[in-house]
């Protein structure tokens, strides 16, 4: 889950990272009050989960409330790389000496974490490893060591952080990874990371991405989801445990592992090409111990899916068995009643298939039908969501 800006710093500041004091305001005259309440220079920020948003005119100083509330105006509503802005920043403004950048990831790749650093910031960073790779450090963190003091003027060396402020930047780094691990983080994020005048060392900006599989062990972190612009989908689907992806395509999707969901996507989409070019609408992996109830909460959310005009539903039998997944659907379709309005495909195989396919048979469904192969199921549910479509 990634935070809005506001939140991440809200984060930084509880773990002892210098912040500026800012509130988020909804409209201007919101904007004017927590301006008031800060006094003096102000800057005004958009909160969208983006960047860029200087260039985008999301950023802006003012030097007083009234000022404030024209600058918020001007700001709210814009649409930054397809986000609108409702909400902005009013933080206290800085004067800045220099903009550095920083950051803790999940390397994936090498299984590790990393820190990248550079003392050119508050620009991309992409475009300085582009234009200047030997400007940005980056360096591999042993997740059993961490960061301590030591390690973090190692860090603020390597990225060539101005010797005057390496130690205050060093302790700086120190409290960034404590954030990082105590709230199990994927990514920290700071550009800029900004010496002032004073020499001080401040997070002006903040991107934080969390772990979500680590939700069960930050209870915190539930009252950070932002309900208004999640999906409701998605919302269901993860109340009921559910792997849910909304995607833009007419037939949705129900399979029991990743790798199968992934490759019913793959040929789902080269099916719709044959009919009128319909698509996948969504991922939805139900796992592997197929119960009633889970088949019933799937079929639930992809049929909520106002853009669903049919549902495919390929099942591998394992350890749950095809007669299983079979009493589940049709079960599953009983319980949903009348809600249960689109055509569904149905693709069995594996464990027990042929007790499975008997269920189905006699169950004798009229929304149902039952397909023998993958391709073949495929093709039937993008013919039929063409046909609703
Ligand atoms: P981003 O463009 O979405 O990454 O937003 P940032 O928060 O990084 O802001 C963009 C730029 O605006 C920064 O690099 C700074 O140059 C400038 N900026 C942000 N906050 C302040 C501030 O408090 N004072 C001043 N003078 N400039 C600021
Ligand atoms: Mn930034």
């Amino acid at each position: 889950m990634d935070l809005y800006e506001y939140q991440a710093k809200d984060l930084f500041a509880s773990h002892g990272v210098p912040t500026l004091p800012g509130s988020v305001a909804n409209d201007a005259n919101e904007a004017r009050v927590v301006a008031e309440g800060i006094g003096g220079k102000v800057v005004i920020k958009a909160q969208v989960k983006t960047g860029g948003r200087g260039k985008a005119g999301g950023v802006k100083l003012a030097d007083s409330p009234a000022e404030a509330a024209e600058k918020a105006e001007a700001i709210l509503g814009l649409d930054i790389k397809g986000h609108v802005v409702h909400r902005v920043l009013v933080a206290e403004a800085s004067d800045i000496a220099e903009e550095y950048y920083f950051s803790f990831l999940l390397d994936r790749a090498n299984r590790t974490f990393l820190c990248i650093a550079s003392a050119e910031g508050g620009v991309e960073i992409e475009e300085v490893a582009r234009t200047n790779p030997d400007a940005v450090a980056k360096i591999a963190i042993d997740p059993i060591a961490g960061v301590d003091l030591a390690k973090a003027r190692d860090i603020a060396a390597k990225a060539n952080y101005p010797e005057a402020v390496r130690e205050s930047a060093a302790e700086v780094i120190v409290k960034l990874w404590e954030t990082f691990v105590a709230e199990d983080a994927t990514l920290v994020e700071v550009n800029p990371l900004v010496r002032d005048p004073q020499d001080k060392i401040i997070a002006l900006d903040g991107k934080v991405t969390l772990d979500e599989n680590a939700a069960f062990r930050q209870p915190g972190h539930a009252a950070l989801v932002d309900t208004k612009t999640e999906d409701p989908l998605e919302a269901k689907a993860k109340q009921h445990d559910l792997n849910y992806v909304k995607l833009d395509g007419q037939v949705g999707i129900i399979g029991n592992g990743a790798g199968l969901v992934m490759s019913t996507l793959d040929v789902v989409a080269y099916a719709g090409e044959r009919h009128s070019g319909v698509k996948p609408a969504n991922f939805l992996d139900i796992g592997g111990g197929a119960s009633a109830e889970v088949m019933a909460a799937g079929l639930d959310v992809v049929l909520g899916d106002p853009d669903v005009k049919a549902v495919f539903v390929n099942v591998f039998g394992g350890i749950t068995a095809c007669d299983a997944v079979a009493d589940g659907i049709v079960s599953a379709l009983g319980m949903l009643g009348d809600g249960a309005t689109k055509p569904l495909v149905v693709r069995l195989d594996g464990n027990n298939v042929d007790e499975g396919r008997r269920i189905l048979a006699e169950a004798n469904h009229p929304l149902v039908t039952l397909v023998d192969t993958m391709d073949n199921a495929a093709d039937k549910a993008a013919e039929l969501a063409a046909a609703g479509a």
